[in-house]
């Protein structure tokens, strides 16, 4: 099974002061063993599909290492939105959507949330949310509406509530199946409660950041996971969740 790290970022961020360049995302990823990483463009791009097009590129450059998810500001005409998330799954074959509870300020359960999970659907994509800092957008709690209306978009909570709202993400997570959690930042105990709630294939490594890889990495080996379990978070249930063809 390869190792995924389902959440990293590629380009500039004017909302938290990034930039990450391609050489340095795959230099990280060749130092700590992870064979492949679905990319996403930071919220503060100044432009998201000058960035989709560079996630493009280098997966067209590194044939299987990279997937993209498309991450759009939703505040602008819906018809936009909808062509260039169109054109990130049917031009470039990306495999999700972002909804970035902070940096695009969505409400999940707003009109602009809505706009994200009806063009997912629409699009069979799952939706990867920002969940934790940014209440009260980022509460896990707020996503309820739209589990509710879309029972099968599958959701990945990023930061899975970033350890002070881990409890919520898990008892989201115990009601609606769709849900699945990706604990980038939090504490180890905090996953090892996810994966005792949810099971191994609804909890995905990602790192967000690549200095945060060999860190995340090592939260997920302090649990002392089964074999069979270790190799579901650490690559198995990204590829299910996603589709991806690894
Ligand atoms: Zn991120």
């Amino acid at each position: 099974m390869p190792v995924i790290d389902a959440h990293t970022h590629l380009g500039q961020c004017r909302v938290f002061d990034l930039d990450s360049a391609e050489d340095g995302l795959i230099d990280s990823m060749d130092e700590h063993g992870i064979d492949v990483s679905l990319v996403q463009p930071y919220p503060g791009a100044p432009s998201a599909s000058d960035v989709h097009d560079r996630i493009a590129a280098m997966s067209k450059a590194n044939p299987g290492r990279f997937f993209g998810i498309a991450s759009i500001n939703p505040h602008q005409d819906e018809q936009a939105y909808f062509a260039e998330l169109s054109r990130c799954v049917k031009g470039l074959g990306f495999v999700g959507v972002k909804l970035h509870t902070i940096g695009h300020a969505v409400n999940p359960a707003g009109a602009d949330g809505s706009l994200i999970f009806e063009s997912a659907a629409q699009l069979g994509i799952p939706v990867m949310v920002h969940t934790g800092p940014g209440i009260p957008f980022a509460a896990p709690s707020a996503l309820q509406p739209q589990l509710e209306r879309f029972p099968k978009v599958k959701v990945v909570m990023a930061h899975a509530g970033h350890g002070i709202f881990s409890g919520e993400a898990i008892a989201m997570g115990q009601a609606y199946p769709q849900v699945s959690l990706e604990p980038s930042w939090c504490a180890f105990y905090n996953v090892g409660g996810m994966v005792e709630a949810l099971g191994a294939a609804r909890v995905l490594f990602g790192s967000d950041l690549p200095p945060n890889i060999p860190i995340q990495a090592a939260t997920f080996q302090a649990l002392g996971l089964s074999e069979d379990d270790e190799a579901l978070v650490m690559g198995g249930a990204a590829k299910e969740i996603f589709e991806l063809d690894v």
